[in-house]
Order: C-alpha cells, then structure tokens, then sequence
C-alpha cells in the first residue's frame, strides 16, 4: 500500500493482528510499517496513515540525515549483550514516548532495535541505556536469588550502577552494588561477579576463606574471573 506526501510516493507494509491500536514504524532502512487491528478496514488504515503522512517524511528524511552524519550510536554500531555482540537498529516510532523502560528496545535476531520518537543520539542513548539497566536488574536480582538460596545471607540493599571499573562490590551494610554492565557480559561470567559479591557477605576480604567459599560454588571460577581480566575492558567502552 502507499500513501502520496508533496509529490513522493510513499509504500506502506501492512500486518494486521489481535492488536488494540494502529501503529507506525519507521525502521532503520527507511521503510515504513504499519502495524493494525484485524478489524480495521483497508480504508480506516490508509485514512490513518495518511493523517500521519507529514511525521512519516520528517522521519524519513531525519533517517537519511543520520546516515550521512557521523554518529557514536548509528545504526550497525556493536553491542554487547550476555557475551554476544548485536548490532544496534534504530526505529523510530509514533508511539515510543509511551514506552516502558524494558520495552523501549529489543533482541531480534543479531540486532538490539532501539525505538525512538525523534532519533537524536541523546534519545537513542537514553533509551538504551534505560533497557540495558532493566535487563541487568532483572537479570541480577535473580542470579542474587538463585546464589543465595543455599548461602541464605541477609542483604540491605542492591544497587545497579555506572561504574568506569568496577564490576560489583559489597558494603559493609550489606548493600551489594553491581555495575549494569555485567549484562554485557556472558551469563557464566556475570554469575562470578554475583557470586564473589555474595561471599563477601562472609568474609570481607580476599582472604583463603573467602576464595573457598567461592570455589564450594563455582568450582571453576578462575576461568570465569579470567574471561573478565582479558575481555572486561572492551565491555566497558563508552556507549
Ligand atoms: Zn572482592
């Protein structure tokens, strides 16, 4: 389907679900999707779509303003993500302001989508940063469950944080702060970041105790914590 806006001939693909409302992407490449209720007749969505035509072209040619400046979060940039690397898409959307934090991106095959409304690096940045810390929350706070289960340590507080170095730490409040950027990494080694935290609980120090007390959990730690000492730097390069 296609719509036409000051002269250019615009196309349209159409799905239509068990969707509530009508929306419209504008994906990385340019392309325009609509997305609609089954009920919705073909003419409902043209009219729609239509009202619509001058955001899609503003959309469009923003997209293709992008694509010639140069940009730190540009589409195609890697991504880490559990020890794989996505390459970031950009789409930007009508409705992405009414976005949840944990949905304003997604894994979809090799690319982590990020949708936007107005596509300005800082906004792309926002809302990837915002997804990253709701996936590494969630991901966290149930490693921390899971591992303490059999430790059965009281616990304050947990924090996710933006540390340039760190990768987690214990306070002697009991607070367990990690850094988001463990989701970055793959799960085996995030789960030694969890793990050494919560034996700090029992011992607060590197001491033999201590590294027994990791090595009764994950035996084979010293591989893990060596994935962090050759790889960890790269995964904390500025996004
Ligand atoms: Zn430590």
């Amino acid at each position: 389907m296609n719509i036409l806006y000051k002269g250019e001939n615009i196309e349209y693909s159409l799905i239509q679900s068990t969707r509530k409302t009508i929306s419209i992407v504008v994906d990385s490449e340019r392309r325009v999707l609509v997305r609609a209720p089954i009920q919705a007749s073909r003419q409902e969505i043209q009219r729609v779509v239509e009202k619509k035509a001058a955001w899609i072209a503003s959309k469009r040619e923003a997209i293709a303003k992008c694509q010639t400046q140069k940009q730190e979060l540009a589409n195609g940039r890697k991504l880490w993500y559990q020890g794989n690397v996505y390459l970031l898409q950009i789409c930007t959307e009508t409705n992405s302001k009414d976005k949840e934090p944990d949905s304003c991106a997604e894994i979809s095959d090799e690319n982590i989508i990020v949708y936007v409304n107005q596509g300005q690096e800082e906004e792309i940045r926002q809302n990837l940063m915002q997804w990253y810390y709701c996936q590494a929350r969630q991901w966290i706070l149930q490693r921390v469950e899971y591992y303490n289960n059999g430790l059965k340590e009281y616990i304050n507080r947990i924090c996710i944080k933006d540390q340039k170095s760190r990768w987690g730490s214990c306070s002697s409040k009991r607070n367990l702060n990690f850094n988001w950027r463990v989701i970055l990494a793959p799960p085996e080694v995030a789960d030694y970041v969890v793990v050494h935290e919560l034996c700090h609980l029992r011992h607060m120090n590197h001491s033999q105790e201590f590294w027994s007390e990791v090595a009764g959990i994950l035996p084979d730690y010293k591989e893990r914590r060596q994935w962090l000492r050759e790889h960890g730097q790269k995964l904390m390069e500025k996004i």
